[in-house]
Parts: C-alpha cells; structure tokens; sequence
C-alpha cells in the first residue's frame, strides 16, 4: 500500500526526523488559507506539492516554489485542474486532488536516501547517493559508484556505527554528519515498526549555513512510503491512511469482491480461476492471434454474487470486444459460472461475443444451464477445449471488428 507525500511527512515527523511543516488540501480556497497562514507565521518561502502516488513532479511542474499569495493561487489553480503527466504516469497522466502546502527551504544540497528488500541478500539496505534530487535510476545507469547500498542486519537492525560512516562516505561535513547519522536511524525504525518495504526520502537535504545553523541543517523534503499489504492486519493506523482515489478502479472493485483482476492492452476480457491457468490462457489467446485486455481470477471460493460481479467489472471495461471463459471446475463449480454468466446476462447483457469453455466439477449441469439459456446469451459459443476457445474467441472478436 502506497500513502501520499504527505501522510509520509507525517510519520517521518513523528518518528523524528526533521522535516519541514505542511498541510494537506483539496481546494484553491483551502490552498490560499494554508498558505496565508504559513506567511503569517513568517515564512517567506513556500513549495505547493501535487499529491499523487506517482514522482517525477518537479520535472512535470507539479512541484512549484512561490514567494506571494498570488504565486500559490496561481499554483493550486494550475495543480488541480491539469492532469499530471510525468515518466511514471503514462501519457494519460494523473488528476490531482489533493496539494500539499509546506514551508519551503533554500538548499545547499541533495542526497538520495531510501530503504529497501535487497532480495539477492534476503534482508533490508539502506540506499543512498549524494547525487539526490534528480532521477535516481538515471544516476544509477550513469554513475554506479555514486550510489551505496549497507545490508541492514534483520536482527539487529540497523548500527550507528553503520550509518556514521555512511554519512562521511556521503560527504556530509561537521554537525550535518550527526544529523544525517540520525535521520537514517530513525528511518530504519520506522522502516521495521510499520513493515514498509519502501522508504524514500528524496532529497534529503542541506540548507545553506546561516547564523543560526553554522554547518546547515539536515532536512526530508520529499518521501515515499510503500507497506506490505501482508502485514497491513498489523497496523490500522496506517490502513486508514489507504486513498483509494489513487487506485485502479476496477482493480479496487474486483479486490472488495476478493477478486484478482489486472488491466492489460487488448481486448478480450479473461475469465479464469487460478493464476497459472490465467497465464495458460493468455499465451493461448496470443498464439491464435488475440490480445488480452485483462484477466480476472476468480480463485477457488467464488460464489455466484462474486462471479457476476467479475462479468460485470469485465463487461465495464470499455477495451473488452470479446469475453473468454476459461475454468477448470475443482473447488470452483461450473454451474455457479454458468449461472453467474445467466446472471450477468440479465443484469448488463453481452453484448459482444462470449466464449465459454468449461471442465471438471458439474460440468454437465453447466452444459444444462447453457443450453437452456442459449436464446437469451446470442453472443455465446461454447467450446470443446481451450485450443478451440482461444480460435473461436480470437475469430469472433477480428471478425466482430473488421
Ligand atoms: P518529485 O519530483 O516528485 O520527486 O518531487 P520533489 O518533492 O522531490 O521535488 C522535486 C525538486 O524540487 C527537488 O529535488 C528540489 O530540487 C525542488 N524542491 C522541492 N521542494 C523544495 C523547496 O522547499 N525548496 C527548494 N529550493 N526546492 C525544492
Ligand atoms: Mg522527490
């Protein structure tokens, strides 16, 4: 589960490491209160923060400094009317609805720091460049050598010993070595009290040296959490902080219904119990000239609420030109498909072709079902094996767009 730029600031904060204040919101007016409200305190510089799990803001425009009122105005205006596009969104690009406003800093310097699975290891690294800030894939196809990886131990976490020298190996300087030293303590705390497995902080970084601050300080200004779903049971304050806006919605809808569906670029819907059979039936579908637009896995436990519903979340998805059924009946009975298909049929109609193929558990009462509502299913075809449903599905969706 990812959480905001934002909720991450949060728990940075509360963890202790030292980042600058902000607020979340989600209208031009709020922006504008927000932001009065920081130059009342004495700020003079201000960051206006698209929220969106998705980076590459700052290249796409969706990070803007302003010094007025009119600056954030202008800002939050842009932000939340304008999709964002940026390397990760695709060309689609994201709708923002929620801005962070937060105190902006002057910076001295970037870092990259992050903490992460390191899975040839088995265990967790921290991950860290002096060369933050910019894309960090790209420093890492680039310039290897400017990115260092320290294996975290799982049992004794990570030492100070460890993350000292990685400061100085990072070249921070004077005090900002104690002060990066803690910042990666308390991420690596964090990182094992709310079973994350991402942590980011990109940049961390140094302000310039002031009177106050002879040796400048150590500052998060951006972060990006990722938790293990697995271990969400665990920690409901952090459940809470889920956005469903952010997510697939038919991905979303199918996982309320414990469904697995994944959007892909064709256009035959899949219907399918079991993850390797999805697989099977892909390759298939493939081989005879046909393109998935997705598949659903409806597991073992469905029932026929469920199963429709999957028709139903295949059926809206506007790509779909032909539905492919493919189950192997074990725990999973045929003729709660059929059923679920005579279901479907009568709540949203098929209107574009449909290929059945099913086996094994009641397979003939299915056939029964089937056939008797044939006059109310005109687009179905039953098949005998899944070489003949991936030709007959692959035929009927060519010939149905030709
Ligand atoms: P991202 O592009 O989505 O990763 O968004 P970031 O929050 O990392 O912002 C991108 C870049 O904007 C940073 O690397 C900084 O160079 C700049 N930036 C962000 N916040 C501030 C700020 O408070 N002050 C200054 N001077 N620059 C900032
Ligand atoms: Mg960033």
């Amino acid at each position: 589960m990812k959480v905001h730029e934002y909720q991450a600031r949060q728990l940075l904060a509360d963890a202790g490491v030292p980042v600058p204040l902000g607020t979340m919101v989600q209208s031009v007016e709020d922006a504008n209160s927000a932001a009065k409200s920081l130059f009342d305190q004495g700020a003079t510089l201000l960051v206006v923060k698209a929220q969106v799990h998705a980076g590459g803001r700052g290249k796409a425009g969706f990070v803007k400094l302003c010094r007025t009122q009119n600056e954030v105005n202008e800002a939050a205006t842009y932000m939340l009317s304008n999709k964002m596009v940026s390397v990760q969104t695709g060309p689609e690009g994201l709708e923002v609805t929620k801005l962070l406003i937060a105190d902006g800093v002057d910076i001295d310097k970037e870092y990259y720091l992050a903490i992460t699975t390191d899975r040839s290891n088995g265990a967790n690294a921290i991950i860290a460049s002096s060369e933050g800030g910019v894309e960090i894939e790209t420093v890492a196809h680039e310039n290897p050598d400017a990115i260092k990886t320290v294996p975290i131990c799982p049992l004794a976490g990570l030492e100070t010993y460890q993350a000292r020298q990685l400061a100085f190996e990072l070249g921070f300087e004077g005090k900002q070595v104690g002060q990066a030293t803690n910042i990666m303590m308390k991420m690596a705390q964090l990182v094992a009290d709310t079973d994350a497995s991402l942590a980011e902080i990109n940049p961390l970084i140094v302000t310039p040296a002031s009177e106050e601050h002879p040796h400048g300080q150590v500052l998060a200004i951006d972060a990006k959490f990722d938790f293990d779903d697995n271990a969400l049971f665990r920690h409901p304050d952090l459940k809470k902080m889920f956005d469903p806006t952010e997510e697939n919605e038919a991905e979303l809808r199918a996982s309320e219904f414990g469904l697995n569906f994944i959007a892909l670029d064709g256009n035959i819907g899949c219907l399918v119990n079991g993850a390797g059979l999805a697989m099977g039936t892909m390759d298939i579908i493939k081989l005879h000239g046909g393109s998935p637009a997705n598949f659903l896995d409806v597991g073992g436990a469905a029932t026929l609420e469920t199963v429709t519903e999957a028709f139903k979340i295949i059926l809206s998805d506007e790509k779909v030109e032909g539905v492919l059924v493919n189950i192997f009946g074990g725990i999973m009975q045929c003729d709660v498909i059929a059923e679920a298909i005579v279901a479907a049929a009568k709540e949203v109609g098929f209107t574009v072709p449909l290929v059945v193929r099913l086996e094994g558990t009641n397979v003939d009462q299915a056939r029964k079902i089937l056939k008797a509502a044939q006059p109310e299913l005109p687009t179905m075809q039953t098949a005998t094996d899944l070489e003949d449903a991936a030709e007959k599905v692959a035929t009927a969706v060519s010939t149905a767009c030709a």
